[in-house]
């Protein structure tokens, strides 16, 4: 039987088989150690425990017409960005295939019980996804596999810092998977304190690489700009994102900062999106707006297992 959550519920196999494949056997290594609900319930995240005690979290978001599940490919991320929850705590270590796998299949079995189906994910989650390549490409041929979940490479976003090796390699798998780099500032100088991965890998050879991405898979690819006010939401980022992927085939998404404790950055003004938005624009880029749904679950990647592990510190302390 497909899409069980237990033994027991495999009522096409006979009893005595379900005991003791209960007894000897687990559908997940991942146990739920926390829940949070926001936007009335249009979104839930979820924070497991892997074995070996560290956690990672993955947030189903319900919209009309699809589905979406943010996944987690490490726990802890070693790249650093300054503005990241995930960032700020010790990198642990990367996930196995079936440990990204199997947080699509619980928020599958989830949207199942409520009559909806589990149709795209991004890896937006968690860690670095080309840090973890293998593991990351073969959770994807799984995840899209007609025999389990059946997701559309095309549905699958895999976001990445710009480990540009990876991104050469990605196109040799076959896999069309829609590519999104963290883009955030276009000029090195800029690049290299929000992304630090940047002073290996400078943005104009990033660019090129996604660009070659999106020639030999026929897939744009989407460009992240986390907006931070002050810092990178001026008008000469706008030119300068402009004249960097001006003639590309590129979607630029503006992300509005999902404010993060103990960093030095603000959140941009509703104005100050529009504005940006409109400047980016003018470059003749295609530029939306990413909505911040998920703003009061923790939405940022980090950020539940963040506020769990002050809990925790402060039950231990008291
Ligand atoms: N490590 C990968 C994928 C996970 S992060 C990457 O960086 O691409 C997914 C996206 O969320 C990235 O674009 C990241 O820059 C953004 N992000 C991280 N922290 C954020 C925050 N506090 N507010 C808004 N976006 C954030
Ligand atoms: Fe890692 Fe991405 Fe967070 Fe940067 S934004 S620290 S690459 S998870």
């Amino acid at each position: 039987m497909r899409g069980a959550k237990s033994f027991g519920e495999m009522l096409d196999v006979p009893r005595a088989l379900r005991e003791q494949l209960g007894a000897a056997y687990r559908l997940t290594s991942l146990r739920t150690v926390a829940k949070s609900e926001a936007d009335r319930s249009l979104t839930t995240k979820t924070l497991y425990e892997l074995d070996g005690g560290h956690t990672v979290e993955a947030v189903v978001m319900r919209y009309a017409d699809r589905s979406t599940l943010c996944i987690s490919s490490q726990a802890g991320c070693p790249v650093g960005c300054p503005f990241c929850a995930t960032g700020k705590f010790q990198f642990g270590r990367n996930l196995a295939a079936h440990e990204i796998e199997e947080q699509a299949v619980d928020a599958a079995w989830l949207l199942k019980t409520e009559g909806r189906r589990l149709s795209h994910v991004v890896f937006m989650g968690m860690g670095e996804p080309f840090l973890n390549y293998a593991a990351v490409i073969d959770s994807v041929r799984r995840i899209a596999d007609p025999e389990r979940l059946a997701i559309s490479p095309r549905r699958i976003v895999v976001s990445t810092s710009g480990v540009i090796p990876r991104i050469e390699q990605l196109s040799q798998e076959k896999v069309p998977v829609t590519l999104a780099i963290s883009l955030h500032a276009a000029r090195d100088e800029l690049r290299n304190v929000l992304v630090p991965i940047n002073r290996k890998y400078p943005v104009r050879e990033l660019v090129a690489a996604a660009e070659d991405y999106a020639l030999d898979s026929g897939r744009r690819v989407s460009y992240e700009w986390v907006m931070l006010a002050g810092v990178n939401d001026t008008e000469r980022d706008a030119k300068e994102v402009g004249r960097l992927l001006r003639k590309r085939l590129a979607h630029v998404n503006l992300i509005p900062f999902n404010p993060v404790d103990d960093t030095p950055y603000a959140a941009p003004s509703r104005e100050g999106v529009r504005r940006f938005k409109e400047l980016v624009a003018a470059e003749g880029l295609n530029v939306t707006v990413r909505d911040t749904r998920g703003r009061e679950a923790d939405a940022a990647c980090g950020q539940l297992h963040e506020r769990i592990a002050k809990q925790r510190e402060a039950a231990a302390i008291t």
